[in-house]
């Protein structure tokens, strides 16, 4: 995620003043969201996605430990973190809240400045939860998604394809004898050979749509939606070019050393009765092909 991104803050509360104090601490640092009610509420956060709720508990329609239970029920809404702000004074309530899986609890009334603080802090907590999030799908060498974010990425595109009844395209493509490189120059030098490739297949694959992924090892995969084989095919060639093309030095040698890849290309639009993993085989299948024809082709 970006730096500038701007968080944003549902406030629910009954009182319209209540809500305008709330607003006016939050709104210079996030984007403020309203509900007044705890219907609103719901509804608003099914719909918006708000990085964080700040909840009033005494509400006439419906209270806010009953909003955050609804919440709690709900995949799109369960992981948005919920502060309780309430003029409830008695232990037990702020037990209550905090049991349901509120992350915080403030008691009107409150200090500006410790609500803007509390509210920081959640803040950075999401944040973080977003970096590991985003870690889990991203390789670590190479920057680029990693198998797991492929194996959703192809599951959307393969629907998605069906519904639209529209050609996907898969490059499964795989470092030549990059074994005898390692051996040559060491894995250190393997793995910056492996991120120079990796910026080479972004440089390539253009398309917004479009997703290249880091399969594990020196095997990588390109998803290629709305594209037929041809343009698979000539997308592959520009891909296998570029990687011959790309030197990697080998430091204190003035050596420049470059690697070559092969590629499996397979293109379908899928109908009922086509099983995502046997495109997926049959591009693995064309690798192969590749391998066994004496790589550094394009196979389809
Ligand atoms: P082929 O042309 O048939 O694909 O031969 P190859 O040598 O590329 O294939 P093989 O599967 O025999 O060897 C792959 C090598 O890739 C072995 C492994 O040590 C190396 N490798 C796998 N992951 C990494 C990595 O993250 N960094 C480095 N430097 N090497 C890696
Ligand atoms: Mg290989
Ligand atoms: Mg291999």
């Amino acid at each position: 995620m970006k730096d500038d991104t701007r968080f944003r803050i549902l406030i629910v509360d009954d009182e319209k003043s209540s809500l305008n104090i709330l607003g006016n601490i939050l709104k210079n640092d996030y984007d403020v969201l309203i509900a007044k009610s705890g219907q609103a509420a719901v509804k608003k956060a099914v719909d918006e996605r708000p990085d964080l709720i700040l909840l009033d508990v005494l509400m006439p329609d419906m209270n806010g430990f009953i909003v955050l239970l609804k919440l709690k029920e709900n995949d799109a809404t369960r992981s948005i973190p919920v502060i309780f702000i309430t003029g409830l004074d008695d232990p037990e309530d702020e037990e209550k809240g905090l049991v349901l899986g509120a992350v915080d609890y403030i008691k009107k009334p409150f200090n500006n400045a410790i609500v803007r603080v509390r509210v920081r802090t959640h803040i950075q907590i999401v944040k973080q939860i977003r970096t590991i999030e985003q870690l889990g799908m991203i390789d670590a060498l190479t920057g680029i998604p990693n198998r797991r974010s492929f194996d959703e990425r192809m599951m959307t595109e393969w629907s998605r394809a069906r519904r639209e009844e529209a050609p996907i395209s898969l490059l499964m493509m795989d470092v030549d004898k990059f074994k005898t490189y390692n051996d040559t120059y060491g894995h250190p030098q393997g793995d910056v050979l492996l991120q120079t490739i990796a910026r080479v297949f972004e440089a390539a694959v253009r398309r917004s749509a479009d997703m290249v992924a880091r399969m594990g090892g020196e095997e990588f995969a390109a998803i290629l939606p709305g594209t037929d084989l041809e343009g698979a095919v000539a997308v592959g060639e520009t891909i296998r070019e570029n990687v011959r093309a790309a030197v990697v030095p080998f430091p204190g040698t003035g050596k420049l050393t470059s690697a070559t890849i092969s590629v499996g290309a397979a293109s379908i639009t899928p109908r009922h009765g086509n099983a995502m993993g046997d495109f997926i085989r049959k591009a693995d299948e064309m690798l192969y092909n590749a391998k066994k024809s004496g790589r550094d082709k394009v196979c389809s």
